[in-house]
């Protein structure tokens, strides 16, 4: 648990109430120690994109192969990983933090596959549903230990997440859902009015 002073910081940092609850006190002394000096956590040097390789994605098998062969790579780490395919096949890859990791990076999304994983299981986040909404046929494959979860954006969400939340937490009473999976439901509700393509397999089913 970060200390108070710490939570003062890592606020002025740019990182959540939530981000910050999930912090020891070390992880928290390491983040203000290492961003120091910068505006915001989130511009590290360890963001920066690697170049791979680049596969021929016109062969879907290939493609699949390298999809699924990242996300068996990066669904068990403690930090969570990108790897973005262009729509000409590079396939770049970074590392991000505990809490968030670039989609992008500087690579255009149109027509690629998005790739990353989260360190604690759940769906699309408010920040990948942006990205999402604003790269329309771009694919988004998300992998966390339990699930995974795909996703294509179909038009720009256009009102308020909290409205899609609202409505989550009824779908989630109506279906005793698993109220721990809030961003699950989201997802479902923008699916149901036509706002993605989505879906989720659990693991090992
Ligand atoms: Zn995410």
């Amino acid at each position: 648990m970060a200390s108070p002073k710490q939570f003062a910081i890592l606020v002025s940092m740019g990182y959540t109430r939530n981000e910050i609850a999930e912090m020891t006190e070390k992880e928290a002394w390491d983040i203000i120690s290492r961003g120091k000096g910068t505006t915001n956590g989130n511009t590290d040097a360890s963001s920066h994109k690697d170049y791979v390789k680049t596969i021929n994605c016109k062969n879907l098998q290939e493609l699949d192969l390298e999809i699924s062969e990242n996300l068996n790579k990066i669904c068990n780490d403690d930090v969570e990983n990108s790897i973005i395919i262009d729509k000409n096949g590079n396939v770049f890859a970074l590392k991000g933090d505990k809490n968030r990791v670039s989609l992008s990076e500087g690579v255009s999304l149109d027509g690629a596959v998005s790739i990353h994983n989260h360190v604690v299981p759940h769906s699309f986040s408010k920040e990948d549903l942006m990205v999402i909404s604003e790269n329309l046929g771009a694919e988004f494959y998300l992998t966390d230990t339990e699930n995974v979860y795909w996703a294509r954006g179909l038009k720009k969400i256009d009102k308020p997440y909290n409205e899609f939340y609202i409505k989550a937490l009824t779908l989630i009473q109506e279906s005793k859902g698993d109220t721990e999976q809030p961003e699950h439901y989201i997802m479902e509700v923008l699916k149901k009015e036509g706002y993605v393509d989505y879906e989720r397999y659990r693991k090992g089913n």
